[in-house]
């Protein structure tokens, strides 16, 4: 019986160079060896008869070598092996390229099992490459056989034989985290079963019970995980606010809130009144009207006469939430203030004296509310807004400037329910999930170059009615074609302004221009002084500007589908039909499929969800960004039903031990355990 930590080299059967394949697949010690989990099966399990044998099927059939296979040298670097076999009712010819070895192996008269497509017609059968064994033996026919993950060197034989030997050199040691109350209260497979049969199932059935058993372990302990950061983080006290009749702020508002909007806001104000700090998600899809909810918790902390503080990760959305919570909150008697990088030193020391005064009661700013000059006189409240591009780092130091004050961060990625349950596990979520009424979908279309004219004249068009229209390149900041990706937008608005609208009011903004000058060119556009706007992804985030009806998304291939879905919620603002225009590019058949999905729907959370079967959860937005533990068999889109059975077990242990001290919860804990130290690792 080996340790779990064995490096893999001493698994027999394994050795250096082998290991050394595996380790390219992740796979060092024995616990990696027997947790790297088949990504499909093969059903080898059907046996027919020679006579029932049809073309393209793959089948097994179990038939006696007619004579001894012949060997013949085609050409160099191509030998072929054939052989008749027969059983009751047919004959098939078996061919075996570059396969010398089978000359010798197959023996007149011996009866095996071959595994192969049918290819010949149906009276004269064929089979190419075969896998074949001993009819008595039965390891690799028969039975359903799983299907890994390759890299160079490796083969599926390899990689089976040696889980087989993982599995044979685990012995007792496979590890059961599952507290045994749990696994018999959620009639789970015991663990020894399950890893079985995840590598090789008896049946489909013990193959779903296997995977039930170990989905549920997984997003078990990621969720005790996060339940044991919740305890820590409220065991340490905050401050309640004080009641407060939501309805005077209801009242002073131009438009009526939602259903979603109004529980949201209940859901933030009643942890505010709580001794514990709140630590809530909003998320909503773009133009759910996250903003609002925000600003009634502003109001809610200004009534109890503190200070909140607004974060948000571009000058662009800060200054654009300055106006809109002006515009609300001034009127009801608040102060409130602006902090930017590039405002003045000058500019910057009023506002930082008013703040530690106490004379601003909500201050909007970027990350220059981080900076060390800036001081409250009392912080109860901080927001960020579009969460997953500030580090959990930057959020903290915001909180450390007041007393553990509040925390409400709002999302516009509209991350599927079970990744948002993960990854901010440790916050509450409110999901807003009504858009507010009179929203019309933006019509979407994918096109190719054939239809280029016909967007110029349609950009025309509703040029002409008044409207206006963004125009977006893909550019990746951080990556080797950033600086081409550039000159290739200015190139294009040159040209767009140029030829095919001289008469019209072309402008350009992009990541690398100045604050000042960004700002400069974002609010003439804003204004209406600017027709088209040529846009890299800055404009991705927040921005609003109403009579904007148009988007045409150049090489929309390169963007994410969640990507492309932020970019198009820069349109249907107001009241104008709105559109959208994605141009295929270089992309191919797959993406087109990818973007079909776009013109579909408008649905935010169905997107992303598309967006993380097609992606997979490490992509999503970086995996260093949510520091999640990778997982191994939960798909984070497919399994939400187990999700919400895993927590609820989760929680319950937790509540009867929450130390996790018991002996029965030992396994569990030492998981955890090992799983904050991933966390930590990964996070920083
Ligand atoms: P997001 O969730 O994308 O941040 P915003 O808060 O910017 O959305 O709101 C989008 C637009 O919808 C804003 O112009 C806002 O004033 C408006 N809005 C928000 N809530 C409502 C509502 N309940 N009824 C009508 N308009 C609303
Ligand atoms: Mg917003």
């Amino acid at each position: 019986m080996a340790d779990l930590a064995t490096d893999i080299q001493y698994i027999k059967g394994v050795g250096e160079a082998r290991a050394k394949g595996m380790a390219k697949l992740g796979i060092q010690t024995l616990r990696d060896l027997v947790s790297f989990f088949p990504r499909a099966y093969e059903d080898r399990t059907v046996i027919k008869p020679i006579s029932l044998a049809v073309p393209d099927e793959t089948v097994c059939i179990r038939a006696m070598a007619a004579a001894a296979p012949r060997l013949s040298h085609i050409r160099k670097g191509l030998d072929l092996v054939k052989v008749r076999v027969v059983d009751e009712g047919g004959a098939m010819d078996i061919t075996f390229f570059n396969q010398s070895f089978v000359k010798d192996a197959i023996k007149p008269g011996e009866v095996y099992v071959f595994y192969g497509k049918v290819a010949g017609t149906a009276r004269r059968p064929e089979m190419t490459n075969p896998v074949f064994e001993r009819e008595t033996t039965r390891n690799v026919t028969g039975r359903i056989m799983p299907v890994y993950r390759l890299t160079a060197g490796l083969s599926q034989n390899i990689l089976a034989g040696a889980a087989r030997q993982g599995l044979e050199a685990c012995g007792e040691a496979l590890p059961d985290y599952l507290p045994e109350a749990v696994r018999e209260g959620y009639k789970l497979a015991q663990a020894r079963y399950a890893y079985e049969n995840i590598h090789f199932p008896l049946s489909f059935e013990a193959l779903e019970i296997a995977r039930r058993r170990l989905i549920f372990e997984e997003l078990f302990i990621i969720s005790a995980a996060m339940g044991v950061i919740r305890k820590i983080r409220t065991v340490k006290p905050g401050r309640g606010l004080k009641d407060a009749d939501m309805d005077v702020f209801y009242a002073a508002l131009p438009f009526t809130l939602t259903g979603a909007q109004k529980r949201s806001i209940e859901q933030a104000v009643s942890d505010m009144k709580r001794p514990t700090p709140m630590n809530r998600l909003v998320q909503g899809d773009v133009g759910s009207g996250k903003t609002v909810v925000a600003a009634a918790c502003c109001w809610f902390t200004w009534k109890s006469g503190c200070q909140s503080a607004f974060m948000a990760p571009t000058e662009i959305l800060a200054e654009q939430h300055y106006r809109s919570l002006s515009a609300l909150l001034e009127p009801l008697g608040i102060q409130v203030g602006l902090l930017t990088g590039s405002m003045t030193p000058k500019q910057k020391k009023t506002v930082q004296g008013q703040l530690r005064l106490g004379e601003l009661d909500v201050i909007i700013g970027t990350h220059a509310l981080l900076s060390e000059g800036v001081e409250f006189f009392d912080l109860a409240l901080v927001v960020t807004d579009e969460q997953h591009r500030f580090g959990v780092g930057q959020r903290s130091a915001l909180t450390a400037k007041g007393d553990s004050p509040h925390v409400l961060v709002m999302s516009a990625t509209p991350i599927p329910r079970t990744l948002a349950l993960i990854i901010y596990g440790d916050l509450d979520v409110s999901v807003i999930d009504e858009l507010p009424p009179g929203r019309q979908k933006v019509e979407t279309y994918t096109a190719g170059e054939k239809l280029r004219q016909r967007t110029y004249n349609f950009m025309r068009k509703l040029v002409g009615e008044g409207r206006q229209v963004y125009v977006v390149c893909p550019m990746v900041e951080e990556s080797e074609t950033a600086d081409a990706d550039l000159k290739s937008a200015q190139e294009y608005a040159a040209r767009l302004q140029q030829e095919i609208f001289p008469d019209l009011r072309v402008a350009l903004v992009h990541g690398r221009m100045k604050p000042k000058e960004k700002e400069r060119v974002m609010s003439a556009f804003a204004a209406g002084q600017t027709d088209i706007l040529v846009a890299t992804t800055v404009i991705e985030v927040g921005v609003d500007v109403p009579n904007a009806a148009l988007m045409v998304v150049e090489n929309a291939d390169r963007f994410g589908l969640s990507q492309l879905h932020q970019l198009r919620g820069r349109v249907g603002r107001g009241e104008h039909q709105s559109y959208c225009i994605l141009f295929e590019g270089a992309g191919g058949e797959v993406s087109r499929e990818r973007l079909k999905i776009m013109c579909s729907t408008n649905d935010g959370f169905k997107i992303s969800e598309e967006d993380l079967k097609l992606r997979g959860p490490g992509d999503f937005f970086g995996s260093r960004q949510h520091g999640l533990p990778e997982m191994h068999i939960a798909s984070l889109a497919a399994d939400m039903d187990v999700l919400t059975t895993a927590q609820a077990a989760a929680s319950e242990v937790l509540k009867a031990d929450p130390a996790l001290s018991r002996p029965a919860n030992k396994a569990m804990k030492e998981r955890i355990d090992t799983l904050f130290e991933l966390r930590a690792n990964t996070l920083n």
